[in-house]
């Protein structure tokens, strides 16, 4: 059994060094224009070809796309320019790559390597719900309600996301996302 599962571990180092291999490749790269950066934030689209502003607006997005899915990313970074990210379920083949594009800032998914062939990480704590991404969506609860409490807003993140996001990581959110919306450390993140 464990020889099983160190092969699949060398093919898995394998497709990633292959996947690796081809988003450096150099491909003409269009500027885009403004309205190719419309998206659904919510629900966000992501699909080989598709293009995202920044790397932060694309980690921003995919962290929603993933929970929205019910997988894990771990994302792998190789360099300033790419990066793969994988699903952390068993053995799963899913894989996504992305490179900085001409200009500098405009991220481009270069290969999803699909379908998912593990099962649904719903019921686990996800690790794609960050700090970060929980103050982007606890703005809009803070602002209807200033003085939610933690166990209130993880309440409420959890039904909309359907999804189970640790205490610690909700209570830390909130606090960037109050700092942003109405305090003096608002400009450090
Ligand atoms: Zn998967």
């Amino acid at each position: 059994m464990k020889a099983s599962i160190a092969y699949v571990d060398a093919c898995v180092a394998d497709i990633d060094e292959d996947l690796l291999a081809d988003a450096a490749l150099p491909v003409p790269d269009h500027m885009p224009e403004e309205d190719h950066f419309w998206y659904d934030k919510e629900h966000p689209v992501i699909e080989e070809g598709s293009l995202f502003r920044s790397t932060n607006e694309f980690r921003m997005l995919i962290r929603t796309f993933a929970i929205r899915g019910k997988f894990d990313i771990k994302i792998k970074d190789s360099d300033t320019t790419r990066f793969l990210g994988h699903c952390k379920g068993n053995a799963c083949p899913w894989r996504i790559t992305t490179r900085t594009t001409e200009d500098g800032k405009t991220v481009r998914v270069n290969k999803i390597v699909k379908p998912h062939k593990c099962s649904s990480t719903a019921a686990v704590t996800t690790s794609m719900a960050d700090q970060a991404w929980v103050a982007e969506k606890a703005m809009r609860y803070i602002q209807t309600e200033p003085n939610i409490g933690a166990s209130e807003l993880r309440k409420k993140l959890q039904a909309e996301y359907k999804c189970t996001i640790g205490y610690h990581t909700v209570n830390k959110g909130k606090e960037r996302a109050k700092n942003s919306l109405y305090g003096t450390w608002g400009k450090s993140f």
